[in-house]
């Protein structure tokens, strides 16, 4: 079915007014794949390969016309026409398989991005799936600026990735990552999804092993999540067995992963600096932590989201009517949350908690006018929080339950707005 993109009633308009002037973040979505895996729940599609162009000249003119389309659904948009305007300094494509697109139409979005920001790019980021990368699209993502790639390797066990309705096999990730430092491209993240079909405390220390023996500068590691929404989900509901749902690893056995790979990566050099994510010093992602640290983002393409500083807004999903809509004129914003002093409060918390470095408590609490001593000394005394100073983290052991620890820091303080 194909949806129009509206503004949902009552919702306010976006306001492309960045309170941290500065550095900006953009983010473009390609939100096609070759096949659904079975877990996923994004609001990706399968199309045929007759919709990338089309798809592609809106993302470019979205970025071309990103303030009269922002005008068009009433933005004030004055900050970004100042000579104020913020600097580009990370791009991320990400989807769905962005790496399925031709290179010249990935050039297409990058060099529409340089042609009307100020961009000094410092990390080019593109997401690709071990079986669509060969020499040709390697050296051509290297021409056209890209500096890190976002691996899609998930597991090494081709049990696993069968199950998972995966496209790639061990093989293809052996056979890509040479491909890449072939064409230059140094700074590679591998994925890995911790709870897979199929998986065992045997192919878990596979898939960790091998990812730690290949060196890669950064990885990710995702702790499976069952979503009503995909087919997996779906399978697990209603008891079924296909999409080996019955062969799913225990909550406490995919924590059990979790926790191994947190030793493992530390012993091997890498720092874990997110709750998902570990980097070889300096290698860690300076886009993915604007959205941690609630630093500015404008997000381009279908179902792609941006964040102001005071709003947060977001596109329609449906790639056909986004497409329609911004090659009529229109604007694409289907959704606007104006970000209140509480949503900050909580963003700051559920966002900065996440991280290593954790936050600094003195500034939220006069920024936010709260008191989170009695708490924090409550929290501390159980193990559950660490202070140095004036920052306030989580202990790497409690990061997999950080969600309860943070709700119990936000029910003890009262907002003053
Ligand atoms: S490749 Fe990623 S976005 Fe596409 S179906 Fe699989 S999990 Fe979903």
């Amino acid at each position: 079915m194909r949806h129009a993109c509206r503004l949902e009633a009552g919702a306010t308009k976006p306001v492309l007014q960045f309170l941290s002037m500065g550095k900006l973040g953009i983010y473009i979505q390609v939100p096609f794949c070759q096949t659904k895996c079975t877990y996923c729940n994004f609001h990706t599609g399968v199309v045929s390969p007759g919709r990338f162009v089309p798809y592609v000249d809106a993302v470019c003119r979205e970025i071309r016309q990103h303030r009269s389309l922002l005008e068009s659904s009433g933005a004030r948009v004055s900050a970004l026409s100042a000579s104020g305007e913020p600097t580009v300094d990370t791009l991320y494509i990400g989807g769905g398989t962005p790496s399925l697109l031709e290179p010249h139409l990935l050039t297409r979005m990058v060099q529409a991005l340089r042609d009307n920001f100020t961009c000094q790019l410092h990390e080019v980021t593109l997401e690709a799936d071990p079986e669509t990368i060969d020499a040709e699209k390697a050296a051509a993502w290297a021409a056209a600026g890209f500096n890190r790639i976002s691996f899609g390797s998930q597991s090494f066990v081709d049990e696993e990735l069968k199950a998972a309705g995966r496209m790639h096999r061990r093989a293809d990730i052996y056979r890509a990552l040479p491909v890449l430092h072939d064409a230059g491209i140094r700074n590679i993240s591998f994925d890995l999804i911790a709870g897979l079909p199929k998986q065992t405390a045997l192919s878990w220390r596979q898939s960790l092993g091998e990812t730690i023996a290949l060196s890669p500068e950064h990885i990710s590691i995702y702790m499976m999540e069952i979503d009503e929404g995909s087919r997996l989900g779906l399978e697990v509901l209603q008891g079924g067995t296909r999409y080996s749902a019955r062969e799913l690893p225990s909550e406490e056995a995919t924590a059990s992963f979790y926790e191994l790979a947190q030793l493992q990566l530390k012993a091997a050099g890498y720092l874990q600096y997110e709750i998902s994510n570990w980097a070889k010093p300096g290698f860690e992602s300076r886009h993915n932590q604007k959205y941690w640290r609630r630093e500015p983002y404008l997000g381009f393409g279908a179902g792609a989201h941006s964040f102001s500083g005071a709003q947060r807004w977001a596109n329609c999903h449906d790639a056909a009517a986004y497409a329609a809509a911004i090659m009529e004129g229109k604007s694409a914003t289907e959704t606007v949350d104006e970000v209140t002093l509480s949503m900050a409060l909580e963003e700051e918390l559920f966002l900065g908690l996440r991280q290593a470095e954790g936050i600094e408590l003195r500034r939220i609490e006069a920024q936010y006018g709260v008191r989170f001593s009695e708490i924090v000394a409550q929290l501390a005394a159980s193990g559950m929080v660490e202070k140095e100073g004036a920052l306030l983290r989580l202990p790497a052991e409690k990061l997999s339950i950080s969600n309860e620890i943070i709700v119990e820091l936000l029910r003890a303080v009262q907002v003053s707005v």
